[in-house]
């Protein structure tokens, strides 16, 4: 939470105020929810899309892009279609995006990844997981049913929409001149990504880019006391000539916006800067030494190259994935008599205390304030 607020407090306010009547006399945006997904999600993807169609797409009739590495048989098809009245395509991801590059020898990439599993490194052994994190991290804003598109709006399987959207996210964002949208920032698993910083560091500092304000939300100073950690023995698939140490006295604080959920730009992605951004940490071989993820690579990008003002934090959707979720503030779950749980999930008690503070000192009326009809 208080990492939220550096971006929220100053820079970006909430789009809607209140409950409207859904404004569907715009033109819709140039954008598409896109889905990655496999056959047997096929039940989690449904409940994903009753969903998101009953708080949101009923009215507004955004097409959906549905991707795969393997082939969505004809069930899938047939019912996912029956579920929108709104266009939808399915795409197939190729080898180019996914699986192993031809620069990094399998073998090597593979022990890297079944270290993992037995270091119970979470989703460290599923090679699966390391393919979909990259395809998600470098490639599927190249896949050819996005080229037409200017948006998108990320959809996972078994996630929940709370409350109604009663306006276009697409076009405000348009209007506010915004380039990437969460609704959940939380902490990334140490472990999955010992040195990921090191690289989104050095791409920072080898070509001398400023931060512009939204660095700071993901780097804390580093303890001066603490001697610096010994630099890793090389690894095989490693970038040989980054320096370990000069990071500028800072460390990654862990903080990254949640992915599974984000309303994005795609020319923020296509641009020479992340393709850089991305050539560089895919060399470095960490997904596959390690497990990065591609909310902590989107995250740290964007820290590098955007500002607070170009983030947009969707306070006023409920929203929620697994075990975390975020309820807006005006929502009847937040209303007495309080359920711990129904704000964000987790089990740290310090961190839900530091939630519940968080959104006692939020200066926006809580009642009809943002959001609208949770249920
Ligand atoms: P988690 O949210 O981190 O637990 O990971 P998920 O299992 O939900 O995976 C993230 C997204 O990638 C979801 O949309 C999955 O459907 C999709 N996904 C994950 N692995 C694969 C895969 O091997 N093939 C395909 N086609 N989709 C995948
Ligand atoms: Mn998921």
């Amino acid at each position: 939470p208080p990492a939220i607020r550096k971006i929220s407090e100053k820079h970006d306010k909430v789009f809607v105020t209140g409950c409207l009547e859904p404004d569907t006399s715009q033109p819709r945006a140039n954008a598409a929810f896109v889905v990655l997904a496999r056959n047997k999600e096929l039940d989690g993807v449904i409940q994903s899309m009753k969903s998101i169609e009953r708080h949101f797409n009923r009215w507004y009739n955004y097409p959906y892009v549905f991707l795969n590495d393997g082939d969505f048989n004809q069930t899938f098809m047939d019912t996912v279609k029956n579920y929108t009245s709104a266009t939808v395509e399915f795409g197939k991801v190729g080898p180019e995006m996914w699986g192993y590059p031809d620069w990094i020898d399998p073998k090597v990439a593979k022990e890297g990844v079944n270290k993992q599993g037995d270091n119970a490194i979470m989703y460290g052994g599923m090679e699966s997981y390391h393919f979909m994190c990259r395809f998600y991290s470098g490639f599927f804003y190249k896949h050819e049913l996005l080229a037409k598109y200017e948006w998108y709006w990320r959809l996972e399987p078994e996630i929940k929409y709370f409350c109604d959207i009663t306006y276009d996210p697409f076009l405000k964002m348009i209007e506010q001149n915004k380039t990437y949208g969460f609704t959940i920032a939380v902490k990334e698993l140490r472990e999955t990504v010992p040195n990921i910083f090191r690289y989104a560091a050095a791409y920072k500092r080898l070509n001398n880019i400023e931060s512009q304000g939204l660095w700071e939300m993901f780097t804390e100073p580093k303890p001066e006391k603490k001697e610096p950690p010994k630099p890793e023995k090389p690894k095989p698939a490693r970038l040989p000539d980054v320096d370990p140490e000069g990071m500028e006295g800072e460390e990654y604080n862990m903080c990254h916006f949640w992915s599974n959920f984000e309303i994005a730009r795609l020319d923020f992605f296509r641009s020479k800067e992340y393709e850089d951004f991305f050539q560089m940490m895919d060399r470095s071989g960490g997904f596959w030494m390690e497990r990065w993820g591609d909310a902590p690579i989107h995250s740290l990008a964007a820290g590098v190259l955007l500002a607070p003002r170009d983030i947009h934090y969707f306070r006023d959707f409920g929203y929620r994935h697994t075990t975390i979720q975020h309820c807006p503030a005006n929502a009847p779950t937040r209303q007495l008599p309080r359920q711990p749980f129904l704000e964000k999930t987790t089990t740290n008690e310090r961190e839900r205390r530091e939630e519940d503070e968080y959104w006692e000192s939020w200066d926006e009326p809580k009642e009809n304030g943002v959001g609208c009809r949770c249920r």
